[in-house]
């Protein structure tokens, strides 16, 4: 496409609605047309469109516009995944194993560690395991909620003015998806789909993380290490009165665990605590540099990929970026996941961007 063909085109393509995330056929489809291909883009282009696409829907004027401020609206409530079964071995196996992990840490901190530290019938032990029931039930729920959350271009019909899609501004064309995909979205081969704001593909969860589920995320990290770290702090006291330290077999049973256990060496209840202990060791050092890592992302307003690139042009100052990702009631959803804070923008038009621009 050469470029003043391509200009005009861009600029038919202005003059209707599209669907972010929907097949261009599927546009027309609604209108009754679907005689239309989206060829895949070739390099240096911009948005392309058959002459007689943009010709349908140009005949059919602005429609939609209604149906767009309407779901608009409906933006506080979640939209459900459809597929949320993991779709790689590796997502299946990691998944697997913080499913198995932080349960056994649960039961390892409030059945074993506290009452034999404690007792079971007395103020410590009923404090410490509330407040560990607490952090049980936001890891559940933060990951509940990751793996539920449709944060995908495409998902629940989200619908804007194709005026607002200027290939300047970061919108472009997603070959594998075939549709127009908005600013710091990204394709996800494990997903198959574009996702908005898309910060990574999380083995443990997996699914993407995108603008509408990053504070679920973040929030399911943050619970993960500090009950990793809880477990691992009362752990030390429980493990070093209950197992005398031998060097060096003691260094060894920590060193390899798992060998150790399951291999026959040591098949004892003391060693399988042994291996508790030393997974939450683990998992303490591992969510505990993830969370560092995750946060200072958050407070600097960019995603791991615009981090890279050093790309800070989203960042609206520390506080405006914790709401574009914890929302409105940032301040309150450290509490629980069920707590409702409606994020500042929809995930596909970047309103400070544009007037930052203007
Ligand atoms: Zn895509
Ligand atoms: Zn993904």
């Amino acid at each position: 496409m050469d470029g003043a063909t391509g200009a005009s085109r861009c600029k038919r393509v202005q003059e209707v609605q599209l669907v972010t995330g929907h097949h261009v056929t599927d546009v027309l489809r609604m209108h009754g047309e679907v005689t239309c291909h989206v060829p895949p883009p070739a390099a240096g282009s911009s948005f392309k469109m058959a002459d007689n696409e943009a010709a349908a829907i140009k005949s059919r004027g602005q429609p939609r516009i209604d149906v767009i401020r309407e779901r608009s609206e409906r933006r506080a409530t979640m939209i459900i995944r459809k597929r949320v079964w993991p779709r790689t071995v590796s997502d299946l196996l990691s998944m697997a194993f913080v499913l198995t992990i932080a349960p056994l840490l649960y039961w390892f901190g409030l059945w074993v560690v506290l009452p034999g530290l404690y007792g079971d019938e007395n103020l410590a032990y009923t404090l410490h395991f509330a407040l560990g029931s607490f952090i049980m039930l936001n890891i559940v729920g933060n990951f509940t909620y990751t793996v539920l959350c449709d944060t995908s271009t495409g998902g629940g019909g989200r619908i804007v003015p194709v005026s607002t899609a200027r290939a300047a501004d970061g919108w472009r064309l997603c070959p594998a998806c075939e549709c127009l995909s908005p600013p710091r979205s990204w394709h996800c081969n494990v997903c198959d789909t574009c996702i908005l704001k898309r910060d990574h593909h999380c083995v443990f969860t997996g699914c993407c993380v995108g603008y509408y589920n990053h504070r679920y995320f973040v929030m399911f990290l943050w619970y993960l290490f500090l009950g990793a770290a809880y477990a691992f702090c009362y752990g030390s006291l429980f493990i070093w009165t209950r197992i005398p330290f031998e060097f060096p077999m003691s260094i060894v049973k920590m060193v390899f665990p798992v060998a150790i256990f399951f291999f026959g060496f040591d098949s004892s209840i003391d060693q399988f605590y042994l291996l508790l202990y030393v997974v939450s060791a683990v998992g303490t050092l591992y969510t505990g540099v993830l969370c560092v890592y995750h946060f200072s992302l958050i407070l600097r307003g960019v995603v791991g990929d615009e981090s890279n690139k050093k790309d800070f042009r989203y960042d609206l100052g520390w506080r405006d970026n914790v709401k574009e990702v914890f929302g409105e009631r940032w301040y309150l959803t450290w509490l629980l996941p069920y707590i409702k804070s409606q994020l500042p923008h929809d995930g596909v038009t970047w309103h400070h961007l544009c007037s930052k621009k203007d």
